[in-house]
């Protein structure tokens, strides 16, 4: 029997759109080229942080509030389905000032974003070193954000990968989807191996490989790679409870004692390469802020590429043929926006709805110059 959706990719995207729509009630395929939740979605840091450093004007930064807010009940509902704990975290981001530039810019941003109704306390010297003994004596100040979170990407795509096994989607790996099979104007299906797989609905959830299988439905839209390197160290026993953040390095505490470091952005088309001027940056910049960092075990580093667009902002709504739903370009959130993204799209398929607020977001932005 055909499937109700064609789920194409299954990053965080894919897989919580395909959760989202198997809780709907639909007959749901997922078909991944590699491995479920192996790219960009399995090198991200996994923070949950659309405070840090913005005024809130940003297009996207109602979107990325609200799924923020969405997130909690997201991680138990995939925990309790699957029985793997993604590790959510809620102890908040600490913004340091190491520079004068730092200390002015904290002058801005948190009071806009009170303005807004957001959590942002502006913290002293001595009070950031409270906060977070770990970070240097030579801070000027911090700002802390108590709602910014995050969680352990990797884990979060073993729980969505386990949860949509036991809601019964299919989920077939090592399956290349070459093109989008349309009748006139109604897509029908995918071909995959020269074989053509027919559905009710076609999601292209790809992310920075998007361009090409958007193109064979006539959609020319620039989703390009943008390079993110990180690497890990075993923290010892550093202590360090919250995420931190300075202008040039955010450094993740996990649950099993690794602090990530990161991250890299760099236009290098698909190049996977993991370099030592990168990380030297990163690490100097970390050391700069947390600087027991230096005494810490180099344990991983790796790189994922996330999907960028020209205006940097994502392409979620329908396509332009019936039956076609986009979900992709998510950039540098798309580990947080992925509950709000998979809420979107369900709404669109089973009751046909385009939330205002999406509206801006859709393919259109890019093609009717
Ligand atoms: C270093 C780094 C740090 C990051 N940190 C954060 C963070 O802290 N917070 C945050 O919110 N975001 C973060 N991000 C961004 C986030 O990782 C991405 O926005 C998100 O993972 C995009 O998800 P996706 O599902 O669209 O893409 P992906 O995870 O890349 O998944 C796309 C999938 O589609 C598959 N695919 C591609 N083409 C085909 C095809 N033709 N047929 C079948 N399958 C196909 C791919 O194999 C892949 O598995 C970070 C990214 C990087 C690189």
């Amino acid at each position: 029997m055909k499937p109700d959706a064609i789920v194409v990719g299954g990053g965080v995207i894919g897989c919580s759109i395909a959760l989202r729509l198997a809780k709907a009630g639909l007959k749901v395929t997922v078909l991944e080229r590699g491995r479920i939740g192996r790219e960009a979605s399995w090198a991200a840091a996994g923070m949950l942080a659309p405070q840090s450093e913005t005024t809130g004007e940003e297009a996207i930064f109602d979107l990325s509030v609200r799924s923020r807010a969405l997130y909690r009940g997201f991680v138990d509902e995939v925990r309790s389905i699957s029985g793997i704990d993604p590790e959510y975290r809620g102890e908040g981001m600490l913004c340091v000032a190491l520079n004068d530039e730092d200390a002015s810019s904290f002058a801005v941003w948190p009071s806009a974003q009170r303005r807004l109704g957001l959590s942002a306390e502006t913290l002293s010297a001595d009070d950031t070193r409270r906060l977070e003994s770990s970070v240097a004596d030579s801070s000027l100040g911090g700002v802390f954000l108590p709602n910014d979170h995050q969680l352990d990407s990797r884990k979060l795509m073993d729980s969505l990968a386990a949860a949509i096994g036991k809601l019964g989607v299919e989920v077939v790996e090592g399956n290349e989807v070459s093109e989008i099979v349309r009748e006139g104007n109604k897509v029908t299906g995918v071909s995959s191996a020269g074989e053509c797989l027919h559905a009710g609905a076609v999601i292209v959830a790809t992310g920075c490989w998007s361009s090409r299988l958007l193109s064979t439905a006539e959609l020319e839209i620039d989703v390009i790679p943008a390079r993110g390197q990180m690497l890990a160290v075993d923290g010892g026993g550093l202590r360090m409870e919250r995420v931190l953040h300075s202008r040039r390095v955010y450094v993740v505490p996990r649950r099993d004692g690794r602090i990530l470091i990161g991250a890299t952005l760099e236009y290098e088309g698909y190049s996977r390469k993991v370099t030592a001027g990168a990380m030297n940056r990163l690490l100097s910049a970390a050391i700069e802020l947390a600087p027991a960092i230096a005494g810490c075990e180099v344990v991983e580093t790796w790189c994922g590429l996330r999907p960028d667009t020209p205006d940097h902002l994502p392409v979620i709504g329908p396509g332009p043929l019936e039956n076609l739903f986009i979900a992709t370009g998510h950039f540098r959130n798309g580990i947080l926006l992925a509950p709000l993204t998979a809420e979107v799209i369900t709404g669109m398929i089973v009751k046909g709805a385009i939330p205002d607020e999406i509206r801006p977001f859709g393919w259109e932005r890019f093609t009717s110059a």
